[in-house]
């Protein structure tokens, strides 16, 4: 709708607003709330607050089909592109003052809902969160337009020397290992659903709560304890990548450790949340191999520092005695399993520390290796970037794109796609489908019990999209429609 005359000192403006790049630190408002505070009052800097905390909310990751006036795929991607080639002062100028399209469709080029308070109202009353949409997809990498297919994806993988992979949960969800953040499955849920006496199922990897009260812990982590030695073809690909001289470093948000089954080498692999791969005492700090608490774990039992016992015993104050310890624990919750040994005849170590896998938990201290790996090693080496099964929504992993140079190609793969960062090739399906397309277009043999040799994979570009391509596999015999890959004979030995 065009500004009415006297509606002309409403405009645009187009200085830049201060958009928290970290979506996940936002408190988010109750639309309902934020409703009231708007007819409150009125137009104003505090208004534009306001959306700021509302923005992540509001957005949504693919077409607003059930809108009647939204942008369509095609409208949205030449939508975006403009914006980077004119600019924000053009782009305002060219469609929204000259009347050409709403500001209210304009927000869902750049995948933001129209919210429903504002519905009804004059289309100025859309600026301010228009403003914040703009600005929040010029603050986004520029893609780069050279690389788009996915045999651009298999060049760049035969031409780097110096790959950077991101990994999360869902290279290791192939496996049986649960995705803690998926709703359905993950272990959160699983979690809230436990009967355990926890607010917040995050509080099973909080540093206090574990202090206070480690059976919480101990009654769920062999539920995500590494069971065997196995691996998925996505770490397999990984492995292959460094057996070639090409992996840079392994940036892994997965706790799993799964990454040297495959035969990762440490000096490649930062374990951003820690792993299962050691453990320590939380009271005299001493270090073991992960897999010297791994019985205790999966019997539920609280893992003791042998360190602290062996002292105790050396100073002869252990003594052979009734166990006394209680059931209940100190905070007075009962723990659903009933972890504490009551044999009659055990020793009794109240003062031996506990073992906990250096996982890294909420309060505790990223691993070090972490920014200096990033910042005096990586980002002046990299030349290639791939995420892989991760939606890079988690510090410190979500930090690690941004920061690496920007004409660096990246590829991201993933069952579904991310729109807060812009990768210059999006491959998405199952990650072990997709990494093992990728390397028959590379002309590498990639061979894993979980890829079956006759594996047949079915690509389709995403409607509107250039560079946004659907992965799935096809059932032998059944019919095909879409390009499907024809070098599977080529690359099989
Ligand atoms: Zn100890």
């Amino acid at each position: 709708m065009p500004v009415s005359d006297d509606e002309q000192d409403v405009h645009l403006n187009l200085k830049p607003a201060a958009v928290d790049p970290q979506p996940s630190g936002h408190n988010p408002v109750h639309i309902s709330e934020l409703e009231e505070r708007l007819n409150d009052m009125g137009d104003s800097w505090e208004t534009e607050s306001l959306f700021e905390d509302i923005i992540e909310d509001l957005t949504e990751n693919k077409p607003f089909e059930d809108l009647e006036d939204a942008c369509t795929r095609e409208e949205s991607v030449k939508y975006r592109l403009q914006l980077q080639q004119i600019g924000p002062e053009n782009f305002c100028k060219v469609h929204v003052d000259s009347g050409a399209v709403t500001a209210k469709k304009l927000l869902t080029a750049f995948g933001v809902r129209p919210p429903a308070f504002l519905e009804g109202q004059e289309d100025h009353r859309y600026y301010s969160l228009l403003v914040l949409a703009l600005t929040r997809e010029l603050s986004k990498r520029a893609k780069l337009p050279h690389f788009n297919t996915v045999d651009d994806a298999a060049t760049l993988l035969n031409r780097s020397k110096n790959i950077v992979v991101i990994t999360g949960a869902g290279i290791s969800t192939s496996l049986g290992i649960p995705d803690f953040r998926s709703k359905e499955t993950g272990l959160y849920s699983k979690l809230a659903n436990s009967g355990l006496a926890i607010n917040d199922p995050q509080e099973v990897f909080n540093i206090e709560v574990f202090r206070e009260d480690p059976t919480i812990f101990f009654s769920v982590a062999k539920d995500i304890l590494p069971e065997s030695k196995k691996f998925s073809p996505t770490h397999a690909f990984i492995a292959m990548l460094q057996n070639q001289g090409k992996l840079l470093t392994n940036y892994s948000q997965n706790i799993d450790n799964i990454e040297a089954n495959a035969g990762i080498r440490p000096d490649k692999l930062v374990q951003c949340h820690g792993s299962f791969a050691t453990a320590s005492c939380q009271k005299c700090g001493y270090k073991v191999p992960g897999d010297a608490i791994f019985v205790d774990i999966r019997n539920e039992v609280i893992p003791r520092c042998t360190k602290c016992i062996a002292a105790l015993r050396s100073k002869g104050n252990m003594k052979r005695k009734r166990s006394n310890m209680s059931k209940r624990s100190s905070s007075g919750r009962r723990p659903r399993h009933e972890l504490d040994d009551t044999d009659d005849e055990e020793y009794d170590f109240p003062s031996a520390g506990v073992m906990k896998p250096d996982i890294t938990f909420f309060g505790e201290n990223l691993p070090d290796e972490f920014h200096d790996r990033l910042v005096k090693h990586d980002r002046d080496l990299v030349d290639l970037v791939i995420v892989i099964g991760t939606s890079l929504k988690v510090a410190p992993v979500s930090e690690v794109v941004p920061y690496l140079p920007p004409h660096i190609p990246q590829i991201y793969i993933s069952k579904t796609p991310i729109s807060h960062i812009n990768f210059d090739i999006d491959l998405i399906g199952d990650c072990d489908v997709v990494v093992a397309e990728l390397c028959r277009r590379a002309g590498w043999a990639l061979s894993h019990e979980m890829i079956p040799q006759d594996q047949q994979v079915k690509i389709d570009l995403e409607e509107g999209y250039e560079s946004r391509h659907l992965f799935s596999t096809v059932e032998p015999g059944s019919s095909i429609s879409g390009p499907v890959s024809n070098k599977v004979a080529k690359s099989l030995p």
